[in-house]
């Protein structure tokens, strides 16, 4: 089973739109409770076959981050939905906090299933986002293995977005000049820099 963890409501779409249409993915989670878009990510999965779960967890605070608790209570969640699973997808975990915090849960605790990641759009985009830290500083420990999608298919990605997350269309504002922008889709694997000391 594929099973494909997203943090919050819109991220499985935004960072995997494309690779969603094109290759398998059996079931989708989604870990974090926001306050709006709630259902987007139920018809989105409705409508190209796949199964659908959502934890409700409640999301992390960015300025004041509780991790000792919310790992606990992640990983009891995450459990026994991962149990079948023969490949994890998921977020890459550059320039969001909770996108981090489930990335890094995702590898400690399941790392003998094989897990991909997928750079986070728009987040990981975001000069101000990554604290004008370059991406490649925050994604040493990652090797890119594969890039997909086209413009046309990106354009299709971003409508598809409008049509099932109606109420995100403030991010298409803030974040405009990441949406305007045609990416194609970065997977990688986790590769830790070999540390001598
Ligand atoms: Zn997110």
């Amino acid at each position: 089973m594929i099973l494909f963890i997203e943090p919050h409501y819109d991220d499985f779409i935004l960072s995997a739109g494309m690779y969603s249409t094109k290759k398998p993915v059996d079931k989708v989670i989604t870990v974090f409770k926001s306050r709006s878009n709630v259902g987007g990510s139920r018809a989105f999965c409705n409508d190209l076959g796949k199964d659908y779960t959502e934890l409700g967890l409640p999301n992390i605070d960015w300025k004041n981050p509780s991790l000792l608790f919310e790992t606990e209570d992640l990983s009891s969640a995450l459990d026994p939905l991962v149990k079948n699973a023969t490949l994890i997808l998921t977020v890459l975990g550059v320039g969001n906090f909770a996108h981090k915090f489930l990335r890094d849960t995702i590898i400690k605790r399941y790392s003998n299933i094989p897990i991909l990641f997928f750079r986070d759009f728009p987040h990981a985009y975001d000069a101000t986002k990554l604290c004008y830290i370059p991406f490649e500083e925050h994604s040493k420990d990652f090797q890119l293995v594969e890039t997909l999608g086209n413009d046309t298919e990106y354009i299709t990605k971003i409508d598809l977005f409008k049509k099932y997350y109606p109420s995100q269309k403030s991010l298409l504002w803030f974040e405009r000049e990441q949406f305007s922008t045609p990416v194609q889709e970065e997977i990688y694997k986790f590769k830790p820099t070999i540390s001598l000391w």
